[in-house]
């Protein structure tokens, strides 16, 4: 069985990850989203086990003592992690695995699996990502400007990642991304395992 890719996609609060991730999984099939363990409170819309698993300081905490994490991180004042156990069967079944953390989780996820694949959005002003979390309207202000001044930090980090992607046009922003997913699938060493009857009929 071919293993599935991990992608792990970073970008500011506000920048469109979570709505262009939406739209690649109604899209592209054999792609999962790993739903994150969050303390934050859960904003409208939002669903326990859809968005976030939604859980006490207490209840994270255990998971950490219990190794459960694949990584976690403090982000702004609240703790987020990724389970351990989910990603993996996902990936053991050749499904293809995204994770929406930010720089912390990306370093650390980067040192467990160097396999993975990483992705950064950036916004195109500081301007518009100001106005999109206005917009998006599940902020209050002070949260807001805690998130504004945080950003800075976490775009410093794109370096690390493999690809930059500016979610200008969000039509164009989700080809790009949809591009990466499959230009990895098309690499020789896995399409060698996916068409292996082809090859070895071609070849004999
Ligand atoms: P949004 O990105 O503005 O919608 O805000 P969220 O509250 O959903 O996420 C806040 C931050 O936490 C973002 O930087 C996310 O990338 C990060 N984050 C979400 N889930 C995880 C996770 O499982 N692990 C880590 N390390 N970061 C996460
Ligand atoms: P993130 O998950 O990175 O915090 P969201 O996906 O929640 O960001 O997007 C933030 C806000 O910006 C949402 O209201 C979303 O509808 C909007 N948005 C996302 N991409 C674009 C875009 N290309 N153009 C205009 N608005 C966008
Ligand atoms: P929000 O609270 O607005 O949903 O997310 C805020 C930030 O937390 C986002 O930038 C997101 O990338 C990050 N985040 C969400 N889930 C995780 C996670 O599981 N691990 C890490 N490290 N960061 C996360």
């Amino acid at each position: 069985m071919i293993t599935g890719k991990l992608y792990i996609i970073s970008a500011p609060s506000g920048a469109g990850k979570t709505s262009l991730v939406k739209q690649l999984r109604q899209e592209m099939d054999k792609l999962v989203v790993s739903v994150s363990h969050t303390t934050r409170a859960m904003r409208s819309g939002e669903a326990h086990g859809g968005d976030y698993f939604f859980v006490s300081v207490e209840a994270f905490k255990a998971m950490i003592e219990q190794q459960a994490f694949l990584e976690h991180a403090q982000v702004f004042d609240n703790f987020y992690g990724t389970a351990q156990k989910t990603v993996e069967d996902n990936l053991a079944q050749g499904l293809d695995v995204i994770l929406e953390i930010d720089w912390q989780g990306a370093q650390q996820v980067r040192k467990m699996l160097p396999d993975s694949a990483s992705i950064f959005i950036l916004p195109p002003s500081i301007d518009i990502l100001k106005q999109r979390l206005q917009n998006r309207g599940q902020d209050n202000e002070e949260t807001i400007a805690r998130r504004m001044r945080d950003a800075v930090t976490e775009m410093s980090h794109y370096p690390e990642f493999d690809y930059l992607i500016v979610n200008d046009d969000f039509e164009l922003a989700l080809s790009q991304l949809k591009s990466i997913v499959t230009a990895n699938r098309l690499l020789q060493t896995t399409q060698q395992q996916l068409l292996a009857p082809l090859l070895e009929n071609l070849l004999n």
